[in-house]
């Protein structure tokens, strides 16, 4: 429970473990624009060494790693390859555009599969007209609402790709080890073909705050420069690289239990009529539930479900995302589903499919 409801509108909802807490009132402590916080060179060091990279730099958050990935890699008026649904292209403020000052090409991604063909057609060497590709930019797990795994072999095509027009590749990993821990697979391995990443600490690894941005030594100085300008320089950074720390060495494995239940829950529900689920989607912490019953939308069963102390997220007219995390119990697993078939009984049904 988390402030008297069962939330899984996302799993940014949960709050520092007391383990985090300590962790933040032992840490030693120094000016990290100064490179002398212990503390965050400790995560960094850790963070790069986790991902195969070279160097790694903490910052406030996945939006602030991304926007400093892509000014890093592109320059202004040039364009930038994402997913359509990616997150880089939809909630971060139109960054890309305010900020970074690119354009994004966006492009079609079907189950988390990146095309190379389609990426090929979209990129462009630049002419008067048209401007030049900077940056072919991935998601893994693709899509917040959906959660689903890019695989290596994937990833290593558009790398290919990539090197074949010169191009870099970018990973937003937001939730990177939940793909790790579903592939069994180590994190390395998944960024094995990028050439810079990010995840967040704040997601499944219930930190309260940050996201480490990890690539190249050059990269990551680069990195700290466009960090300034975006007012992302820290002082006593310790205190968000401590939990950070510990997230690390405690928060990763245990998300296969996050995927388990996630897919656990989502298969119960499919069986409930009224509700629809693609459960082949259901490849991580995320569910997508279509609701296919004539008098609930989605407003009508998030009003109901919050009679029951549970909190989903509204993400279509008759769609509604939950997403698994750490502080959701077996227990709590079987309350959602006799909660909603509960629900669900008392209404019709659709006529015809609203959903995908
Ligand atoms: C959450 C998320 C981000 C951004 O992280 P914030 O810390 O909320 O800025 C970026 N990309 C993906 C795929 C995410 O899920």
């Amino acid at each position: 429970m988390i402030n008297g409801y069962l939330d899984l509108r996302s799993d940014t909802v949960t709050l520092p473990k007391a383990e985090m807490m300590d962790a933040i009132a032992n840490a030693s402590l120094g000016d990290d624009i100064m490179g002398e916080d212990a503390t965050v060179n400790e995560l960094q060091r850790k963070a790069a060494d986790l991902l195969g990279m070279e160097d790694a730099l903490l910052v406030t958050s996945g939006t602030m790693a991304n926007q400093i990935a892509i000014m890093n890699f592109a320059q202004r008026g040039q364009e930038v390859i994402v997913g359509n649904e990616s997150h880089i292209l939809n909630l971060e403020g139109a960054a890309l555009a305010a900020v970074a000052q690119v354009q994004a090409r966006p492009m079609t991604v079907k189950n988390g599969y990146f095309d190379p063909e389609i990426v090929e057609s979209l990129i462009s060497s630049g002419d008067i007209q048209r401007a030049k590709t900077a940056l072919i930019s991935i998601e893994n797990t693709y899509n917040l609402n959906a959660g689903q795994i890019v695989s290596i072999e994937n990833t290593k095509e558009i790398k290919e790709l990539a090197v074949q027009h010169g191009l870099p590749v970018y990973l937003d990993g937001a939730r990177i080890f939940n793909a790790a821990v579903a592939l069994e697979a180590a994190p390395k391995d998944l960024c094995k073909h990028v050439d810079a990443v990010q995840f967040c600490l704040t997601k499944g690894l219930g930190c309260p705050l940050g996201s480490i941005l990890a690539g190249s030594k050059e990269f990551i100085q680069h990195a700290k420069m466009n960090r300034q300008r975006l007012g992302g320089g820290m002082r006593q950074a310790g205190i968000i690289a401590a939990p950070g720390i510990y997230a690390l060495d405690h928060m990763i494995d245990r998300l296969k239990e996050d995927n388990q239940k996630a897919y656990q829950l989502a298969k119960k529900l499919s069986a409930v009529e009224g509700i629809h689920i693609n459960l082949d989607n259901v490849q991580t912490n995320i569910i997508a539930v279509n609701i296919t019953k004539e008098d609930i939308d989605a407003d009508k069963f998030i009003e109901l479900l919050k009679e029951k102390q549970i909190k989903v997220k509204k993400i279509g007219k008759r769609k509604i995302r939950m997403i698994v995390h750490y502080l959701i119990t077996d227990e709590n697993i079987e309350y959602l589903f006799e909660n909603m078939k509960g629900i669900m009984s008392g209404s019709r049904t659709v006529q015809h499919q609203l959903f995908d």
